[in-house]
């Protein structure tokens, strides 16, 4: 039987404002590292494409290192093609800064103002393009957590979205709601991540 083909973002990006500044956020790559984990052990092909981290992602992971959102969306972009699942867990800088200083930025005495501009939505390009293929992503939310959650399944055009809430960066549980296009959801609370990750994977799975 052909594999199935699996495309994951993981880890956070970073968005630089000049040499050695960036803007960033705490995201470790875990859920990432687990999904893929996961995708492996059901025997698909899997490629990540992930941002900088600290972790060791599975070997027989193709992993391909980026680090601006610009970046992983080109990379996406190009693995997308050829892929039959793609779910989005990294968490992609909303904003990079309209220019990158070539010179480290000084100390002016009178502050500072970076001018942002908002960075495309990666798994929204996804989703729009999907065709036949599986797009889920994820949705960090600190209020309404399954409002917004099934909001952003609509505008990013997805099969479905896990919530959870910002607690869960960089620690070994989560505590998800899985919610499907439908409305209907999986509700699975303090677990470890890799039960968390199977559980998203055979989701995903199910359309094949
Ligand atoms: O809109 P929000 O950032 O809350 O959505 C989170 C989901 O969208 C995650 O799956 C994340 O990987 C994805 N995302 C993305 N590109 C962005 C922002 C978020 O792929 N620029």
């Amino acid at each position: 039987m052909k594999k199935i083909k699996v495309l994951i973002t993981s880890g956070p990006t970073r968005e630089y404002i000049d040499p050695v500044r960036y803007i960033s956020n705490a995201s470790s790559g875990k859920m990432g590292c687990e999904l893929s984990r996961a995708a492996l052990k059901k025997g698909c092909d899997v490629t990540v494409v992930t941002g900088p981290v600290d972790i060791e992602y599975p070997a027989g992971v193709r992993v391909l290192k980026v680090v601006t959102a610009l970046d992983m969306l080109k990379k996406v972009k190009k693995i997308f093609k050829n892929c039959d699942v793609m779910i989005g867990a990294a968490a992609v800088s909303d904003y990079r800064p309209s220019l990158v200083k070539k010179q480290k930025i000084k100390k002016s005495g009178k502050g500072l103002v970076v001018r942002l501009v908002e960075n495309p939505d990666i798994i929204g390009w996804a989703g729009r393009n999907k065709n036949e293929r599986i797009v889920a992503g994820f949705a960090l939310e600190s209020s309404d957590i399954a409002k917004n959650a099934r909001k952003k399944i609509e505008e990013k055009h997805l099969n479905f979205i896990v919530a959870n809430a910002p607690g869960v960066i960089g620690k070994d549980r989560t505590s998800i709601e899985l919610i499907r296009q439908d409305g209907s959801s999986v509700v699975l609370k303090n677990t470890d991540k890799r039960i968390a990750a199977e559980r998203i994977i055979n989701e995903a799975l199910s359309a094949f």
